[in-house]
């Protein structure tokens, strides 16, 4: 065996692929690492002995015994994740496998401000650690992804664009004082594509850029498989980028940019102000027919009953999103770009294919071949589990280094 330090760190390599890939072989280990059979067994066997990992089941064989796979060990610890919107709250505990031993979807208050927000999230936390008997001194960490500026140093939110009372919110202090652990925190576009790195479509994605639509907008973006942040931490402000400079005045002080274009009170507004011109029979009529709130869902499905306001409305709106789009692509060369949020939940189908027919005519070809524009398929829940990935490495790593048993 090699010395004591580098043997940890081969431990810790082990242990983060097994994390990553959620299970793996001694196999595929080897083949990961470039260590001999032999190591991997020895290094194997202490992870096992140190209740690190653990066997679960056996993969298909292509022939001879089927190799059995190891995972982190579900008694390691647990996790709690928070993705904080400006509208709803999306909770989950794991363990740290990134399995849900517990969820929680609710209103998120931050419009109430900053202190009852933050207090209904440490309600909610109380709530699914009693769920899940987990004792508060069991919990081992704390992910958080909350949409507004961060200083995620401190950990504080700068500022929220359209919530103006949440200035220098130091909300990691808040929940590491109240939760007694060590808590994480960064904006929601990033903790969800984390969540679509590990469980979604971007798997293997190494040039990858994820799109959050919803109240807000903003973009993660992965190069060279890495999360790109930027100088100070800003990088993927995509929806203040401007689409028309006269357009509409947006929450950052500029005009026209694809947030104040495409969010979903800006597409409810446009909405509502048709319905007061009589300009979408087919909408007046679900409104007032159906008793429907006016809403996302009601556009889509009028826009599928061919109402005409409807379907340009959703036209419109794809098309700003994809000279966005567009000038990603021709910027970046990703080789996936994938739209996520809660406007794609809601009316994700009636976007891709204008996205992907505009995108394919005006991004530069060479880069527009080598992309794929997708929609995200996870559920809002997986938001959540995204940001609990925003610790599990860490305590993953404590785990190992204070030689932790089961
Ligand atoms: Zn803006």
């Amino acid at each position: 065996m090699p010395k004591i330090n580098s043997v940890r760190s081969h431990l810790l390599r082990l242990l983060s692929l097994i994390h990553s890939h959620e299970r793996l072989s001694r196999t595929q280990l080897a083949d990961y690492t470039g260590y001999s059979n032999f190591l991997i067994s020895k290094l194997t066997d202490r992870l096992l002995k140190e209740g690190l990992v653990a066997e679960v089941g056996t993969a298909t064989s292509s022939g001879g015994r089927p190799p059995t796979l190891l995972a982190i060990n579900p008694k390691l610890g647990h996790l709690l994740g928070f993705h904080v919107g400006t509208i709803n709250l999306r909770a989950v505990l794991t363990n740290l496998r990134g399995e849900v031993v517990a969820h929680h979807i609710d209103r998120s208050h931050v419009e109430d401000g900053p202190e009852k927000a933050l207090q209904h999230v440490l309600k909610v936390a109380r709530h699914l650690l009693r769920q899940g008997h987990v004792k508060l001194e069991k919990l081992s960490g704390v992910g958080i992804g909350i949409g507004g500026v961060l200083d995620r140093e401190k950990g504080t939110t700068l500022y929220w664009p359209r919530v103006p009372s949440w200035i220098d919110v130091p909300v990691k202090a808040i929940l590491e004082q109240n939760l007694n652990t060590h808590v994480a925190i960064d904006d929601t576009p990033r903790t969800m594509a984390l969540a679509e790195k590990r469980f979604g479509k971007a798997r293997k994605a190494r040039q990858f850029v994820y799109i959050a639509l919803g109240a807000g907008t903003g973009a993660a973006l992965f190069l060279n498989g890495e999360l790109y942040t930027g100088k100070g931490g800003f990088a993927g402000e995509f929806g203040h980028t401007t689409i028309d400079e006269r357009g509409p005045l947006c929450s950052c002080g500029n005009r026209g940019c694809l947030e104040v274009m495409v969010s979903a009170s800006t597409i409810i507004r446009r909405a509502e102000e048709a319905l007061a011109a009589g300009l979408s029979g087919e909408l007046c009529r679900m409104v007032s027919e159906n008793g429907d709130r006016l809403s996302l869902n009601s556009i889509a499905a009028a826009a599928k009953a061919k109402d005409r306001f409807s379907l340009a409305l959703l036209s419109e709106i794809s098309l700003h999103v994809a000279t966005g789009v567009t000038s990603l692509i021709n910027l970046l060369n990703p080789e996936l770009i994938i739209l996520g949020g809660g406007l794609v939940r809601e009316i994700g189908q009636w976007l891709l294919s204008p996205i992907q027919r505009i995108v394919e005519e005006r991004a530069m070809p060479n880069p527009a071949e080598q992309v794929a524009v997708e929609l995200s398929n996870l559920p809002e829940i997986d938001w959540a589990r995204g940001a609990a990935l925003l610790v599990s490495d860490e305590v993953i790593r404590n785990a190992l280094h204070s030689g932790r048993k089961a």
